[in-house]
């Protein structure tokens, strides 16, 4: 696995792909005019303001998403969501770190709908939103031209859509979304006998009538691969058997029905309680540097530009912390903003163990400074609750988060991708106040 991590570090290709994104302004929160930017000295409090934008990487990447805030509205209610986040534990109160929780309604904010939301018998069934398809969820743009190009072969059937795809093919920049939006509709027509919300499984009757009825098909559970391969989810599903940090018991209950149609609601309509750091999540500077929890430095001010673009996944020696010694030897070029770390930990199956297991392995101190002061990562990804190794548990976390330019990702779910050069997306929620995040990411080959 060395030498083929070495054979791809060193590649010319390689480069040329990750050179694709280096910049020099590419830091994991916005700038702030004004605001003291040194490396070490921690600006005085009144200058730290956290910028929160929508648009990303000059306009290429844009949030559609509402942040979570008290003020949201509530479905069919007088009064608004509330509060949804408050501290389990809190620096102030002498902790070593900030840890929140949250309690939400599924459908709050922008939010999916599965079909167990008004079938019960898709709920009992197990139709929940981990089945979705991520491939209709994340149409690429090559995916996107691949039915465009389908779509041109089509012309006699299509010939109003045609034109636009003419145009489509002579225009440039932003301007050729337009008829790219336009086609939308009958592209998803032409396309959706290939492009189900649920990807087809063998033996299961995916007859639009027939319902799979009773047991819950462990074969969709376990699809984790979309679009022939294309797209790869590492984020481990939410269940209540998770591990939790420091503790022997696991995750628990996280969810329950709140209205459901086996007591007459005319839908079913689940609530979900949990910690901010709970299984693959992010973490954001104000976990483990107060004054920065108190300026605003939570998930929703992270920069979405370093969370989506291309990223390395590496195998790291599979006996040892992540020590300078080791960062070094991995010869991660200059250039490269984002990494995934794999190691021992995704060999023992750590993450499918109830009890938080201790001897995971991360970044020692030296590891985090040597990163650090040596690379231009700015995503750093790994694969258990924890990016610092349990002995250098704060320490690590204080070196990677101080300058606010990196972004941790921790309880990555990396078995069975081979390493090499993909396209990352993650995306947190966007919960206002909160030092940490469940996330989704996926990799695009
Ligand atoms: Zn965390
Ligand atoms: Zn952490």
């Amino acid at each position: 696995m060395n030498c083929t991590l070495h054979r791809l570090l060193l590649s010319s290709a390689t480069l040329a792909l990750i050179a694709f994104h280096v910049a020099a302004s590419l830091s994991a929160y916005p700038v702030v005019l004004g605001a003291n930017t040194g490396e070490c000295s921690v600006p005085a409090s009144e200058n730290l303001v956290p910028v929160r934008r929508e648009v990303y990487g000059n306009g290429r990447i844009i949030d559609i998403t509402h942040r979570l805030t008290s003020d949201l509205p509530s479905y069919e209610s007088m009064g608004s969501l509330g509060q949804f986040l408050w501290l389990a534990f809190s620096m102030k109160n002498g902790s070593l770190t900030n840890n929140s929780e949250m309690k939400l309604p599924a459908h709050t904010g922008t939010h999916v709908d599965a079909p167990g939301h008004v079938y019960d018998h898709y709920y009992e069934a197990g139709f929940d939103v981990d089945t979705l398809d991520l491939e209709v969820l994340n149409a690429t743009n090559r995916s996107l031209w691949t039915r465009l190009h389908f779509a041109s072969t089509k012309r006699a059937q299509l010939s109003p859509t045609s034109s636009f795809l003419k145009k489509a093919n002579t225009m440039s920049g932003r301007n050729r979304c337009i008829p790219l939006l336009l086609l939308l509709s009958s592209i998803y027509a032409l396309a959706a006998a290939s492009l189900d919300a649920y990807p087809s499984v063998p033996g299961l009757d995916a007859g639009g009538c027939s319902v799979p009825t009773g047991e819950k098909n462990e074969n969709l559970l376990l699809m984790r691969v979309f679009g022939n391969g294309r797209i790869i989810d590492i984020t481990h599903r939410i269940t209540p058997d998770l591990p939790a940090f420091d503790s022997e018991e696991s995750l628990g209950q996280f969810l329950w029905l709140l209205l459901s149609m086996k007591n007459g609601s005319i839908a079913n309509f689940s609530e979900i309680k949990l910690s901010a750091h709970t299984g693959t999540h992010v973490d954001a500077p104000g976990h483990v540097f107060d004054h920065y929890y108190d300026a605003g430095f939570d998930v929703d001010s992270l920069d979405l530009e370093i969370l989506n673009g291309p990223a390395l996944l590496v195998d790291v020696p599979k006996d040892k912390n992540l020590t300078a010694e080791v960062m070094e030897s991995l010869h991660i070029p200059k250039g490269v903003r984002r990494v995934l770390f794999r190691t021992l930990n995704t060999d023992r199956r750590l993450m499918y163990k109830k009890e938080f297991d201790t001897s995971y392995v991360g970044f020692m101190r030296d590891g985090a400074k040597w990163l650090v002061e040596n690379t231009d990562i700015k995503l750093v990804g790994i694969d258990y609750l924890s990016v610092a190794a349990y002995d250098d548990l704060i320490p690590s976390h204080l070196v990677f988060l101080e300058s606010r330019e990196i972004i941790l990702v921790e309880g990555l779910k990396l078995e069975d991708v081979p390493a090499g050069v993909y396209t990352v997306h993650c995306l947190p929620l966007r919960l206002l106040g909160a030092e940490g995040s469940p996330i989704r990411c996926i990799l695009i080959k």
